[in-house]
């Protein structure tokens, strides 16, 4: 007698089910609480001038309106029943002639053992354990933080008169960062692009996090999650740290460099290790350039950093929304449009005669001197280098021309707490050659 009843309630619940699986109904709802007092950041009310994607005519409103249109292209591509709440604020963060913080975001919370969680003793960012669990699991907070640097905007001794740009889709004039880029990066890592584990190995609390599950080292083949505290500690610094997540191997036919034979993709972990930017990226040989490495592509995409999310239990639209997402991400630290090269990684090229090859590098905030060695001459190429400006053949910190195939060395040079360098070789003749920048202390 009971049957049919509930035959007819199954059968309602697969017509709800199925489109609730439908293709077009991935979304979140990704609200923004402007966190800012009357007059500053999102409220300021210097007058702007239109740009393509944003109408606003005060800069407070231009802010407003970038963050709220990167907020609902992760709303979106995301799908949670539960709001996600950002409560972000622009101030002033820091910033010299050359380089500055551009903002920075996390989740607010940490969650473990909630009702669905798929493992336990796991931390997952608020924001994916609200949706995992189908409940707000933290009502009474925001599940997201992010600020972001105004300190950069009619400040000419910020970064040289090198202002935000607030358009959205279009292309981002040399002379500006992309917000909306910049902010699409850090709402990445709100959402739960991170690991909780600290730069000496250890676990938040002593228990896993989401991410962490998915790092293995290539070298040893062992996951961050039975390693030791010390394992951890020299994985970081190893460069050969790699994400194991079906969804990004599947993906990883996009690159042309920064993956394994495998298809395990590679995180940024360098010696030095570098605070916020270490192992919560991706690595930055990556070609063509992901949205998630840590710092300045002149294009990227997101296609490995929705895969990552797929493979951490986001539940996520397999396209992106309408509309034509160009991102020319540069964050955390702005460098010029040079090549970044790492230290202690060696870089293979050529100059033709007469040219300049120019190179940025970031020291690591300890460093005190800088080294760099051209060698591998085919024919006469010379060094120089300079803190904090693109070197030229007068102005320089050094210099190292000899004639013929003798190696350029720039020994032991103070860098006078200037972090970003640059190096340019220049071709008395043509000629390929390997260059190779340390620091001390490593
Ligand atoms: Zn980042």
């Amino acid at each position: 007698m009971t049957a049919p009843y509930y035959k007819k309630i199954s059968c309602f619940l697969a017509v709800i089910m199925l489109l609730v699986s439908s293709p077009d109904v991935y979304s979140a709802t990704i609200s923004i609480i402007n966190g800012d007092g009357a007059g500053e950041g999102f409220n300021d009310t210097t007058p702007a001038v239109p740009v393509p994607g944003n109408s606003g005519i005060t800069l407070g409103q231009q802010r407003l309106n970038v963050f709220k249109v990167a907020a609902d292209y992760w709303g979106n591509l995301l799908s949670s029943s539960v709001e996600i709440q950002v409560e972000a604020s622009m101030d002033p963060l820091f910033c010299d002639a050359t380089s500055a913080i551009l903002g920075a975001a996390g989740p607010n919370h940490g969650e473990a053992d909630f009702p669905n969680a798929p493992r336990s003793n796991t931390i997952y960012p608020v924001a994916l354990a609200n949706s995992l669990a189908g409940q707000d699991l933290e009502p009474a907070s925001a599940d997201i933080g992010a600020t972001f640097n105004s300190s950069i905007d009619n400040n000419n001794s910020c970064l040289s008169n090198h202002n935000w740009w607030y358009g959205v889709g279009g292309i981002t004039p040399s002379n500006a960062t992309s917000l909306y880029d910049t902010v699409l990066h850090e709402l990445a890592h709100g959402l739960g692009f991170l690991t909780f584990v600290d730069s000496n190995g250890l676990k938040f609390f002593g228990l896993d996090d989401h991410f962490m599950q998915f790092l293995v080292d290539d070298a040893s083949g062992n996951s961050w999650v039975t390693m030791t505290n010390a394992e951890r500690y020299a994985s970081s610094r190893n460069g050969s740290l790699v994400w194991w997540g079906s969804n990004v191997v599947n993906s990883s036919s996009i690159l042309a460099s920064g993956k394994t034979l495998m298809g395990h993709v590679k995180l940024f972990a360098p010696s030095p290790y570098q605070p916020g930017s270490s192992v919560s990226h991706w690595d930055t040989s990556l070609i063509p350039d992901e949205l998630m490495e840590p710092f300045a592509t002149l294009t990227s995409s997101d296609t490995l950093t929705k895969a990552a999310f797929k493979d951490m239990g986001w539940v996520i639209g397999s396209s992106p929304p309408s509309g034509n997402v160009i991102l020319t991400p540069v964050y955390h630290l702005l460098l010029s449009g040079y090549p970044e090269i790492q230290p202690f990684v060696q870089v293979n090229d050529s100059v033709k005669l007469d040219e300049w090859k120019y190179y940025q590098v970031l020291l690591s905030e300890t460093a005190t001197h800088i080294n760099v060695n051209l060698f591998n001459l085919t024919d006469d190429a010379d060094l120089y280098i300079r803190g904090g400006s693109v070197p030229t053949f007068t102005e320089n910190d050094c210099a190292s021309f000899f004639g013929g195939t003798i190696s350029e060395n720039c020994i032991n040079v103070s860098t006078g707490g200037e972090r970003v360098w640059y190096i340019g070789v220049h071709g008395y003749m043509a000629a390929d050659f390997t260059l190779f920048v340390t620091q001390s202390p490593p």
